[in-house]
């Protein structure tokens, strides 16, 4: 592209869509992740490549292994029709999750294959740079709010810095919590209510 062409949305979006389809190859080929022998499929994100809403959840559950797609399971539903609610369908926002392959037995992911997946989680939101991070549970919202606990840190926008970059995160219960328990999904279902409030105040265009 020269200097005086600008580029369309389209050439972003394709532009995206390739750096995603890199990233998605070099996962892949990593034989060094954890987790692949006993999971039937890598489970990569998915989405609008030039979203301004990226959702980060878990790891995939047996639902996703089976599909290869994340959030399609009982827990994905519930995302599913959250999004419906406030306009939006799964392709106008990415979804993805911290670890790539279903750990054995819906267990919790261990630190070390969190850190494992980590790098290639980081290089997918610096290909997004969504407007709004939405981290689904607290592994997720410990990547970039450390210190925080869900209970306390659900519903409220943070400004974090994470790798030198100014980033706006809104944590949120994870959907599963939500199914379990009757406050959670009440909280969840407020907390998912604010979102284009919050999106507004972000400059979203209202295309997104
Ligand atoms: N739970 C997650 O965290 N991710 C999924 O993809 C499905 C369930």
């Amino acid at each position: 592209m020269t200097g005086n062409m600008k580029k369309t949305c389209e050439d972003i979006m394709a532009e995206k869509q390739m750096q995603l389809d890199q990233l998605r190859k070099r996962m892949e080929e990593d034989m060094s992740l954890p987790l692949r022998d006993q999971a039937t499929q890598l489970v990569f994100g998915e989405g609008n490549p030039d979203a301004a809403l990226y959702f980060l959840g878990e790891a995939p559950g047996e639902t996703e292994d089976r599909l290869g797609k994340p959030f399609v399971g009982r827990a994905g539903k519930l995302l599913t029709n959250s999004l419906e609610e406030i306009g939006l369908q799964r392709g106008d926002v990415y979804i993805s999750n911290m670890v790539r392959f279903r750990p054995p037995e819906n267990r919790q992911p261990k630190p070390a294959e969190i850190a494992a997946f980590e790098p290639y989680v980081s290089e997918e939101i610096a290909i997004i740079e969504p407007k709004l991070l939405i981290t689904l549970g607290r592994f997720a919202m410990k990547k970039f709010l450390p210190t925080e606990k869900i209970t306390k840190a659900h519903g409220t926008m943070q400004t974090v810095t994470w790798h030198g970059q100014t980033m706006t995160v809104y944590p949120m219960f994870h959907p599963s919590a939500a199914l379990r328990t009757p406050q959670v999904r009440k909280a969840f279902e407020e907390d998912f209510k604010k979102i284009p409030a919050l999106l507004a105040t972000l400059s979203v265009p209202p295309s997104l």
